[in-house]
């Protein structure tokens, strides 16, 4: 009885936050993925310590990534042909 309650109640937790995901937030985790990181922090610390950042356009359901200047907030992406691109650093908010 309590152990089906806590079940309830976990999945009600997990479908809020499903909900408050960000569009910011999935991108930032589809960049980590495609660039082979695990972690945002661990994207960002590659990201402040280099020259380029890595960027992801901002399109829902494009996801393509590059290389851009680090404080680029409306690169070109080439499958979208608009600048819609933005550097994970732009993304976080730290620039
Ligand atoms: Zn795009």
């Amino acid at each position: 009885m309590i152990f089906a309650r806590y079940n309830y109640v976990r999945t009600r937790k997990e479908v809020r936050m499903t909900a408050v995901l960000s569009l910011e937030q999935q991108k930032l985790a589809t960049l980590c993925k495609i660039e082979g990181f695990e972690t945002v922090d661990q994207l960002l610390e590659a990201a402040a310590l280099d020259s380029v950042s890595p960027a992801i356009c901002m399109t829902e359901g494009c996801d393509y990534t590059c290389e851009m200047e680090p404080d680029q907030d409306q690169g070109w992406c080439e499958v979208c042909a608009s600048n819609t691109m933005k550097s994970a650093l732009v993304i976080m908010g730290v620039i």
